[in-house]
C-alpha cells in the first residue's frame, strides 16, 4: 500500500469527528421540535437516539401483565432466517438514515427463543451496520445458551463485548423457579444468577459485558421500586431502568389502573432506594415527559453524578463538550485510536483542557477525594451506573395523535397535542425500509404491531404443513 494511502487512512481513522457523523447529528437536530432544543438536549448533539428491531421474533414464553406485545405475537413461529434477514434490512436503513453509529436493541418477543447461531448472526448484522446491539431478554436462560451465542464452534469469542438488558419484575409469570412471584425480593436470586453468568463469561473467555436491569412499574409494585433499586445496586448491573406501565399492546393483560404511576413518582422511589437525590437535569434525551436519566460513579455505595445541574461550572463544561466534541465516536474504538482522536480534538480546542480538568477535580471532590476514590477502586467498590426512567404512552392517545401527524395536523385536544409533541421528539426509533419511514416505538406498539403480527402469522405459522 502506498504510504500516502496509508497516511490518509490513518488520518481518517483518528479524525475526531467525521463529516458523516456530523451530518447525521445535524439532520437529527434539525428534525427535533423546538420545545426540546434546550441547552441540556443530547439528541442531535452527541447522539441520534436509541433504535430497536420489530417484526422479527414476536413470540415470548412468559406471560406478563401488562405485556406490550400484540395479542397475536405468540402465534408467530420463531424463524432464524426471517429474523436475520429483517434485522439486516432494518439496520441497513438505519445506517443510511441515522448515520454510522448508534445503540440498537435486538427486541421482539424473547430473544433467547432464537437459536444461539441466529441470535449471534443478528448481533453481527447489527454490528456490521455500526450499531451497538443490546439483546432484550427476560433473563430466564442458561449459561450454556449464553456461551453458544457468544462463542463460535471453535470456542472463540465472536464479540469482544456483549450488551444484554434483562427484565425482572413481579408482574412476570412463568419464570423457571419463580412462576408467580408475590414480591420483587423473591426475584433477587434470579437477578443475581443472571448477572453472575456475565462475570463468568469475562473470567473464562475474556468477553466484557454491559448489563441493564429493566422493571415495569404499576401501582402494585411501585412501592417496591426503592427496595429493587437498593438490591440491584449491589449487583453487577450497569444500568437500572424503570418503565411505568402504559395501556399498550395486549389489552387482555391490562389488569390495573396505571395512570397514577408517573415519571416523578418512580424517580422519587429510585432516589429513596439509592438513599440520596439523583440529579438528572443537566442532560436530556428527547422529551422530559418520556425520558429521565442520570449517569455517574458509584463510590463506596454513594452515587456521584458526572454533572451537577446546580453547579454552573459543570454546565459550562457540558456546553463546551457538546459544542466542540459531540459526534466523536468512542464506542467500539480501539484504545490507541481513541487516544489519538481525543488528543487531536484537544489540540484543536486547547482552551477546553483546564475546564475538563476542573470537572474531573469536582467529581473527585464529590466522591470524597482522590484517596477515597483510590481506596474504593482497591476494594472494587467503584463502578459506573446509569439510572433511567422511560415512560411509554397509551395506545388510545398514540393512535389518533399519529393519524393526525400523518396528515400534518396538530390536534386541538391538549392531551393528543401533548402526545404529538412527544412523538415528534421521540428518541426510540424503529426502522421501516419498506415504507421509507422511521417510527417511534410507541407508534410501533400501538398502531403497527397488530397488523404486522397478523401478517407474520400467515408468513410464519406455528405449524408448518408438509405436502
Ligand atoms: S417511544 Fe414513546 S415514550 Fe419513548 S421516547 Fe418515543 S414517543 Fe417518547
Amino acid at each position: 500500500m502506498p504510504i500516502s494511502t496509508w497516511m490518509k487512512g490513518l488520518e481518517l481513522e483518528t479524525r475526531p469527528i467525521t463529516a458523516e457523523v456530523r451530518a447525521a447529528l445535524d439532520r437529527r437536530w434539525a428534525e427535533l421540535p423546538d420545545h426540546v432544543k434546550t441547552a441540556n438536549q443530547l439528541l442531535g448533539r452527541c447522539a441520534v437516539g436509541c433504535e430497536g428491531t420489530h417484526g422479527v421474533f414476536p413470540k415470548c414464553n412468559l406471560t406478563c401483565a401488562p405485556c406490550y406485545h400484540a395479542a397475536d405475537a405468540n402465534k408467530v413461529r420463531i424463524d432464524g432466517a426471517h429474523t436475520v434477514e429483517q434485522v439486516t434490512r432494518q439496520m441497513e436503513y438505519l445506517r443510511k438514515m441515522r448515520g454510522p453509529r448508534a445503540h440498537a436493541q435486538l427486541i421482539g418477543g424473547e430473544v433467547s427463543l432464537l437459536a444461539p447461531e441466529d441470535h449471534a448472526a443478528a448481533l453481527l448484522a447489527m454490528r456490521a451496520n455500526g450499531r451497538e446491539p443490546m439483546s432484550m431478554t427476560h433473563g430466564d436462560f442458561d449459561y450454556q445458551y449464553l456461551l453458544d451465542v457468544v462463542l463460535d464452534k471453535e470456542g472463540r469469542p465472536r464479540f469482544p463485548r456483549v450488551s444484554f438488558a434483562a427484565h425482572f419484575d413481579s408482574l412476570m409469570r412463568g419464570r423457571r423457579g419463580a412462576v408467580r412471584p408475590r414480591t420483587e425480593t423473591e426475584l433477587n436470586p434470579f437477578r443475581e444468577q443472571f448477572a453472575r453468568m456475565f462475570i463468568d463469561l469475562k473470567r473464562e473467555h475474556g468477553v466484557r459485558s454491559y448489563l441493564a436491569h429493566n422493571m415495569t412499574v404499576t401501582p402494585s409494585n411501585v412501592g417496591q421500586v426503592g427496595s429493587v433499586t437498593r438490591d440491584v445496586l449491589e449487583m453487577p448491573f450497569d444500568m437500572l431502568s424503570f418503565q411505568p406501565a402504559a395501556f399498550l399492546g395486549d389489552d387482555r393483560r391490562w389488569k390495573e389502573d396505571f395512570q397514577e404511576v408517573t415519571i416523578d413518582a418512580v424517580w422519587s422511589r429510585i432516589e429513596e432506594g439509592a438513599g440520596q437525590q439523583l440529579p438528572w437535569q443537566a442532560t436530556q434525551f428527547g422529551d422530559p415527559r418520556c425520558n429521565r436519566s442520570t449517569a455517574g460513579l458509584r463510590v463506596d455505595g454513594r452515587f456521584v453524578p458526572l454533572l451537577d445541574p446546580d453547579e454552573p461550572k459543570d454546565l459550562g463544561v457540558r456546553d463546551r463538550l457538546l459544542h466542540h466534541f459531540s459526534g466523536m465516536v468512542v464506542g467500539g474504538v480501539p484504545a490507541p485510536v481513541l487516544t489519538v482522536k481525543v488528543l487531536r480534538a484537544l489540540l484543536r480546542h486547547p482552551g477546553d483542557v483546564p475546564p475538563i480538568l476542573g470537572l474531573a477535580q469536582r467529581i473527585s471532590r464529590r466522591a470524597g477525594g482522590l484517596r477515597a476514590l483510590m481506596g474504593a477502586a482497591a476494594r472494587r467498590k467503584i463502578g459506573f451506573k446509569t439510572f433511567v426512567v422511560h415512560s411509554f404512552m397509551d395506545a388510545a392517545e398514540v393512535q389518533p395523535a399519529w393519524d393526525l401527524m400523518q396528515q400534518g395536523i396538530t390536534s386541538d385536544d391538549p392531551k393528543i397535542a401533548e402526545t404529538q409533541e412527544r412523538l415528534g421528539a421521540c428518541m426510540y426509533t424503529m426502522s421501516h425500509p419498506e415504507t421509507g419511514k422511521l417510527i417511534p416505538a410507541c407508534v410501533q406498539h400501538s398502531v403497527l404491531d397488530p397488523g404486522e403480527n397478523a401478517g407474520l402469522r400467515k408468513l410464519l405459522p406455528l405449524t408448518v404443513k408438509h405436502p
